[in-house]
């Protein structure tokens, strides 16, 4: 099974990640916990990049897909044939809303990751008042995305909130920790996945 977890930064995707995963390993579950970009080669360059803030859009997208291409294989792939459930922080979601935002084709973005990626079974897209993030990423030294542009991020958060699909479910990112993991749960139940 595997459980993509999507929205801008601040969202409270890692937190929740971690919550779920530690949720179901305390129930006897196989949970892989994974994230995008990932600590691999392309992974790694990536961070470092969007570090420094001065890659170029078309750059990017090759990184996160060659990325992806890499986390498919090595990891996601191999514990969904375990019969594991995968829990990723970040997916191709965030491609089409981060990318499209800088201008490539949703069309595009989706046919070549479609191609490169599984299809998720679940996919919580995490949202969050733009004028909240400067609290929530306070603490981080990486504040890049919402200085540089807050139009940037305003159009990342368009693109997520109108990404449609029945395995798609939009969360209030707003709700607290425990709020948020309960929803998931009964979703997972209802998905048949729990
Ligand atoms: O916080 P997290 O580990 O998810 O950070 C990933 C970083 O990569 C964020 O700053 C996010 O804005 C950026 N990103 C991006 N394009 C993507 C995915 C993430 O620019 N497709
Ligand atoms: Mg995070």
């Amino acid at each position: 099974v595997l459980v993509a977890l999507e929205g801008i930064d601040g969202s409270g995707k890692t937190t929740l990640a971690r919550a779920l995963a530690e949720h179901l390993i305390a129930r006897g579950k196989d949970v892989v916990l994974t994230q995008e970009p990932t600590t691999g080669i392309y992974g790694q360059k990536l961070r470092q990049l969007l570090g420094e803030g001065r890659a170029s859009a078309e750059e990017l997208l090759f990184l996160f897909l060659k990325d992806r291409q890499e986390h498919v294989k090595e990891t996601i792939l191999p514990a969904l044939w375990a019969g594991k459930i995968v829990i990723t922080d970040r997916y191709y979601f965030s491609t089409l809303a981060y990318q499209g935002a800088q201008g490539f084709s949703l069309e595009d973005l989706t046919l070549i990751n479609q191609a490169i990626a599984p299809c998720p079974d679940l996919v919580f897209v995490l949202h969050l008042p733009l004028e909240k993030v400067p609290l929530r990423i306070r603490h981080r030294q990486r504040l890049e995305s919402f200085e540089k542009d807050q139009g940037f991020l305003h159009q990342v958060e368009r693109i997520f909130s109108r990404i449609k699909g029945d395995y798609i479910v939009h969360l209030a990112a707003s709700q607290s920790p425990d709020e948020l993991l309960a929803r998931v749960l009964a979703e997972l139940k209802a998905g048949g996945i729990l």
